[in-house]
C-alpha cells in the first residue's frame, strides 16, 4: 500500500509518500508561500533535492503540483495518481469530540470546523489540505490523525482549569495537550521495550515545541501543554507556564493588548527571550561554551522545568518505571539527558554514560541497576500517521 501523508499549514504544506510494505519514504517535500507567490522543495528517495519557485494560489494548487512531481517521468516515484491508496492528514484539534484516528467524512470535517476556535491557526489549514485532496484525488480515502487525540483519556482533574466552570461549558476552555501522536508512539514503543503493558512512563518530547506526558498503562493521564501549545515547559520561543497576571501587567506597562502580549509569549519568549541569542538549543549550547551567563540560566530553567514535570507525574501515577526522551533535543542532546537524570537520581534514575552518549537500537540509556529505565526513542509522527491511515483503510 502507498500512503501520502499531508501536514498542511496556513501557507505551507509538507508531504511524505510512504511505501507501507517497507515503511520507506519514497519522496517528500514542502510547498511554501501558498497564496503569496509559491516555492517548493521536493526530494525523491536517493536523489538530489529540487528547489523551485512555482506559483500556488491555493492548497489545491499545491496538491496538484505534488501529484505532478510524484508522477512525472523525471522526478516521479509512482506511475500515476491511482497508485496512491490513501491520504493521512495531521490535524491539530478535534477538541473532545474524537479520541482516535478516523476516516474523513462530512461529520469529521464539521468537527474540525467546530474546533477552529481552539485551533485558530491550524484547523482551518488542516481542513484546506483535506478539501484540496478531495478535489484533486476524488475517491481516495482520507484519514485524520489528531494531535490532541491521545490525551483524551485524561481525567477531569487533569484537564480542567480552576476557573469558573462556565468557561469550560461555554467555550470548551480546558487542557487538550498536543504532540499526541508522538507521545502515543514513543510510549507504545516503551511498553514493548519494557515488556510491561502496565508500566508508568513519562514521555518527554523536546523539540522546537516541547511537551511532557504521563502515560499509565498506555493511557495518557496528564500532559504539560494546555488549551494551546503555549503552556508547560519553556521552549524555543514560547514562555511555557507563567503567572497569568503577567499578561495584563505587561499589557498595561507596554501599552499592548492581551493578544499582543500572548503573541510575545508565543514568539519572542522561551530560550530566545531569556538569552536574546536564538531559539535553537544548539546555538544556546554554543553560547554557554562561550561563557554566556544568560544562556546557562536558560538551560537550567529548561532542565528544572522538565524535572518538575517528571517528579510531579511520578507522584500522580504513584511510581515511575521509565522516562522516554524524544524529538530533536530529546534524541540528540546527550548532555541535557545526563544532567536531568543526575539531578533526579534520588528517584532511582541512573544513567549509563556510555550508552547515553551513543544510544543503540535497544533505546536503553540507563544503567542495568537503574530502578527507572531511561529510553531514547526516535519519534516519527509521519510514519505513525501513515500506519494509522493504512490500518483504517484496510479495515474498511
Ligand atoms: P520541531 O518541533 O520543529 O519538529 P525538532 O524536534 O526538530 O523540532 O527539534 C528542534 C530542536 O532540536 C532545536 O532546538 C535543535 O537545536 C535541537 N536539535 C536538533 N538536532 C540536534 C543535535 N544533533 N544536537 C543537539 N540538538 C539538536
Amino acid at each position: 500500500m502507498t500512503v501520502l501523508v499531508i501536514n498542511a499549514g496556513s501557507s505551507s504544506l509538507k508531504f511524505q509518500l510512504f511505501d507501507m510494505d517497507t515503511h520507506e519514504v519514497k519522496a517528500k517535500g514542502l510547498c511554501e508561500r501558498i497564496g503569496i507567490d509559491g516555492r517548493y522543495k521536493y526530494t525523491a528517495a536517493g536523489r538530489d533535492a529540487i528547489v523551485n519557485d512555482y506559483e500556488m494560489k491555493s492548497h489545491s494548487d499545491a496538491i496538484r503540483l505534488l501529484i505532478d512531481l510524484l508522477t512525472d517521468k523525471e522526478t516521479g516515484v509512482i506511475a500515476s495518481l491511482e497508485e496512491i491508496d490513501a491520504v493521512g492528514h495531521r490535524v491539530l484539534s478535534a477538541g473532545e469530540k474524537i479520541s482516535e484516528s478516523v476516516i474523513v467524512d462530512q461529520r469529521v470535517k464539521d468537527i474540525i470546523r467546530e474546533c477552529i476556535p481552539i485551533g485558530p491557526l491550524h484547523n482551518p489549514a488542516n481542513l484546506m489540505g483535506i478539501e484540496a485532496c478531495e478535489e484533486v484525488m476524488p475517491g481516495v480515502p482520507q484519514v485524520a490523525v489528531f494531535d490532541t487525540a491521545f490525551h483524551q483519556t485524561m481525567p477531569p482533574e487533569a484537564y480542567l482549569y480552576a476557573i469558573p466552570y462556565e468557561y469550560y461549558e461555554k467555550y470548551m476552555v480546558r487542557r487538550y495537550g498536543f504532540h499526541g501522536t508522538s507521545h502515543r508512539y514513543v510510549s507504545g514503543e516503551a511498553l514493548k521495550i519494557l515488556g510491561n503493558p502496565n508500566a508508568k512512563v513519562v514521555t518527554c518530547h523536546l523539540g522546537n515545541g516541547s511537551s511532557i506526558a504521563a502515560v499509565d498503562a498506555g493511557k495518557c493521564v496528564d500532559t504539560s501543554m494546555g488549551l494551546t501549545p503555549l503552556e508547560g515547559l519553556p521552549m524555543g520561543t514560547r514562555s511555557g507556564s507563567i503567572d497569568p497576571a503577567i499578561v495584563s501587567f505587561i499589557a498595561e506597562n507596554e501599552g499592548l493588548t492581551a493578544t499582543e502580549v500572548v503573541n510575545i509569549l508565543n514568539k519572542k519568549s522561551g530560550v530566545l527571550g531569556v538569552t536574546g541569542v536564538s531559539s535553537d538549543f544548539r546555538d544556546i549550547d554554543a553560547a554557554v561554551e562561550a561563557g554566556n551567563e544568560r544562556a546557562k540560566i536558560a538551560l537550567k530553567m529548561f532542565n528544572r522545568s522538565i524535572e518538575k514535570y517528571i517528579g510531579g507525574y511520578a507522584c500522580i501515577m504513584g511510581g515511575l518505571d521509565a522516562i522516554v526522551f524524544t524529538a530533536g533535543i530529546g534524541e540528540n542532546n546527550s548532555v541535557m539527558r545526563r544532567e536531568i537524570c543526575d539531578d533526579i537520581a534520588f528517584l532511582g534514575v541512573k544513567i549509563d554514560p556510555e550508552k547515553n552518549a551513543h544510544p543503540g537500537k535497544d533505546c536503553v540509556v540507563s544503567a542495568a541497576d537503574s530502578k527507572v529505565k531511561v529510553l531514547v526513542i526516535p519519534t516519527n509522527e509521519e510514519l505513525v500517521i501513515a500506519m494509522d491511515t493504512a490500518a483504517l483503510v484496510a479495515k474498511n
